[in-house]
């Protein structure tokens, strides 16, 4: 792989700023997968969805609440491992697609080739509509991409803050710091990368360029140019080399005169340049498989535009592994999809997804914990009985439990109180769905136990009964050795 040059011919359209737009089958999915992209972001914190008996935002990280809701999903941070388990099955996917295709995730879907795409087609219809030099163009360019960067920056901070209330709050001077902060540095970073550095992310900033080589093979389809059938290269005035005139035919020639046979003649290749003027990140991909590649195949469209006006057939550039690009038909082989390391990538992936869907499916609705005041151990009240204090925190998902109530086991005479309740029997409301109690334990001077004795608290959903957690912790009486 080569170090991702710029070669002369890429200079010339480096000139020309936006890359020349290709039109073909890659082209077509770019912009599928772009509208489809910017769709999914720009359209996902607008989403409703009924929580609770309210609606709601669909998707919202709620930092205070310390909550992520994903539709009808909510993830607490107990649920941190979960987020582990995507990580890796995000990573094994990106190596599994990776090693079978070369740089999909570059070309199509990272929000770098995203953006950058986007405002390219911003740039183009512009120039469109004022002319490539005009200054009136400049300005409406500039001003276009600060809407985007800025539109992208309210967007991503809308995950986070209700996007229906967050344009108010701001105006009004309401809303919190941070989404100040966030909208400013992300619009800014935003218009710097989509706007002005574009392609020099991938090429001088972006780290996977270069460990992904690692997970390319022998048989991994990467874009090539087709050394065999392009050179020579030449102006489409010189003539084409015979054994090329008929090698598409039913009787093709043989693999060594496709090979040799230069003569005074010209490859395929009519070295017209378009496959750079067309290239996001400007290199020559005639020069072979490079890091600046990021795998897009405009370059494909662009070639095969020139070989339909020469009528030559597609493919002088195409998606095949790399080795076969310097090799005739007949000696190129066809890739292996069945591999070692796309197989590892796809177990992987089965392992870590499996895992997630089942931690999901048989994770508890209930998130509560109980922890014994330890200074002093018990309180020994006016009439004599005895007092132990403990700290309830108690959270649940769904919103299906209004009121909890709470009992001892294994103390006899005991009685329960919880602080905050007016309740008449030892019970809390739990309509915040996450609470903090101090539950309070007495027993009468007569009944108090000498020293530590092990004791049950229980909680029950009010409503259907149904217990909802037991914690094993201790009663301090006086007498015997203290904690
Ligand atoms: S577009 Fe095709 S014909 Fe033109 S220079 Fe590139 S490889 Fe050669
Ligand atoms: S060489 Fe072709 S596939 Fe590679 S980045 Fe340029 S246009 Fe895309």
């Amino acid at each position: 792989m080569h170090s991702g040059t710029v070669m002369p011919t890429a200079q010339r359209a480096m000139r020309q700023g936006t890359p020349h737009a290709a039109s073909g089958r890659f082209r077509r999915i770019k912009t599928f997968l772009t509208l489809f992209l910017l769709g999914v972001y720009f359209i996902t914190p607008w989403l409703r969805w009924t929580r609770n008996g309210e609606t709601a935002q669909a998707v919202i990280l709620d930092i205070p609440a310390r909550r992520l809701y994903l539709f009808g999903l909510e993830f607490w941070p107990p649920d941190l491992p979960l987020l582990l388990g995507l990580l890796i099955f995000s990573a094994a996917a990106l190596f599994f697609v990776t090693a079978l295709f070369g740089r999909v995730w570059c070309g199509f879907a990272c929000p770098q080739t995203v953006w950058t795409d986007m405002f390219f087609a911003i740039d183009r219809r512009i120039d469109q509509q004022f002319g490539r030099d005009s200054k009136a163009g400049q300005w409406v360019k500039s001003a276009a991409h600060v809407l985007v960067a800025f539109f992208t920056a309210f967007t991503f901070t809308g995950l986070f803050i209700d996007i229906t209330t967050l344009a108010p709050q701001l105006i009004s001077g309401a809303a919190p710091p941070a989404a100040y902060v966030t909208i400013g540095v992300l619009s800014f970073t935003t218009y710097m990368f989509a706007a002005h550095t574009r392609e020099n992310i991938c090429l001088h900033m972006c780290p996977w360029p270069r460990f992904q080589s690692a997970l390319l093979d022998p048989d991994t389809l990467v874009v090539t140019y087709q050394n065999w059938r392009g050179e020579p290269r030449a102006r489409a005035r010189v003539p084409l080399r015979p054994a090329l005139v008929d090698m598409f035919s039913e009787a093709p020639s043989p693999a060594a005169s496709l090979l040799a046979d230069n003569g005074p003649y010209r490859g395929d290749c009519v070295d017209c340049g378009k496959c750079v003027s067309s290239c996001p990140t400007r290199i020559d991909i005639r020069d072979g498989l490079q890091l600046g590649c990021i795998g897009c195949g405009l370059c494909i469209d662009a070639c095969n535009t020139v070989m339909d006006r020469i009528g030559r057939p597609h493919g002088l550039i195409k998606m095949s592994t790399d080795q076969s690009a310097l090799l005739p038909p007949g000696q190129q082989t066809a890739p292996r999809f069945l591999r070692v390391k796309p197989l590892m990538f796809a177990f992987v992936m089965l392992v870590s997804g499996s895992a997630m869907a089942w931690a999901i499916a048989t994770r508890s609705n209930i998130d509560a914990s109980l922890e014994h005041q330890r200074q002093p151990p018990f309180v020994k009240l006016s009439d004599g009985s005895i007092r132990n204090d403990y700290t309830l925190r108690f959270a649940h998902r769904g919103g299906d439990i209004s009121s909890v109530g709470v009992s001892v086991e294994g103390l006899p005479g005991s009685a329960v109180r919880v602080s905050t309740s007016d309740l008449p029997e030892p019970a809390f409301l739990c309509n915040r769905r996450s609470v903090s109690e101090r539950v309070m334990i007495t027993v009468p001077k007569d009944s108090a136990p000498e020293g530590r004795v092990p004791v049950t608290l229980v909680l029950t959903d009010k409503g259907t009964h149904a217990p909802l957690a037991r914690f094993q912790t201790y009663f301090w009486g006086p007498g015997g050795a203290r904690p």
